[in-house]
């Protein structure tokens, strides 16, 4: 069963979200409270997605919930959904570990196109047994078999999308890769967010494989147009 984690305290706004998935063919599990939500995820190791609404009553808000889950899972995939449509939302949002946002009112479409994507990418967990399962490229070995990246042979931690990107990369050294490119290939050619994702995402992975993130010598900006692996 796609297993999809809904925190969202108003009722009537979980209902509506938990009927269209249902009707996309997932399972939910619901929450009214971050508290909630993360009780859920350890019952649940299976939930492959989670949907975080940001303004919650009690101390911890959604931002709060998400960094807490990106600290024991990199795997699951995260929408934050926002009320607020100020681009700082969006950016704390990613910044805080989420892979994509909703902004409300949005329609039952929109939102599980949304999850569709993630779900996707992320898989039903069976990975696909390929031979070349490791990419080299000094100090960087990322291992497309069980979907990890290790710097220096250390672990570096990285969400499902910040893994794509770097496969992306990889496939395409030194080749200059436009925004539009990279959303398409890592989100999929249905995707209707925004370009801005591309760079808060790429604004995260800096600051987990660069040596210095502000002035980044693996993923260099081509500007004007997009990013480029290597110089
Ligand atoms: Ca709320």
């Amino acid at each position: 069963m796609k297993k999809v984690l809904v925190l969202e305290d108003e009722a009537n706004i979980r209902s509506f979200v938990v009927i269209n998935l249902k009707r996309a063919g997932y399972e939910t599990i619901e929450a009214g409270t971050g508290a909630e939500a993360l009780e859920q995820l350890r019952r649940n190791p299976d939930i492959k997605v989670a949907l975080l609404d940001i303004m919650l009553p009690d101390d911890m808000d959604g931002f709060e919930v998400c960094r807490r889950i990106r600290a024991s899972n990199s795997r699951v995939g995260i929408i934050m959904l926002t009320a607020r449509t100020q681009e700082m939302d969006k950016v704390t949002g990613l910044m805080t570990g989420a892979d994509d946002y909703v902004t409300k009112p949005f329609s039952p479409a929109e939102l599980t196109a949304r999850v569709d994507a993630i779900y996707r990418r992320i898989g039903d967990g069976e990975e696909p047994v390929v031979d070349d399962a490791v990419i080299q490229y000094p100090p960087f070995l990322l291992n497309t078999r069980n979907r990890t990246l290790e710097k220096n042979g250390q672990r570096v931690k990285v969400t499902q999308v910040e893994y794509s990107i770097m496969k992306l990369f990889l496939d395409n050294p030194g080749k200059a890769l436009s925004r539009e490119e990279i959303l398409s290939s890592v989100w999929g050619e249905k995707y209707y967010g925004e370009l801005k994702i591309v760079d808060v995402n790429i604004r995260r992975l800096r600051l987990k494989i660069e040596d210095d993130p502000q002035t980044p010598k693996f993923i260099t900006t081509v500007w004007g147009y997009g990013y480029k692996w290597g110089f």
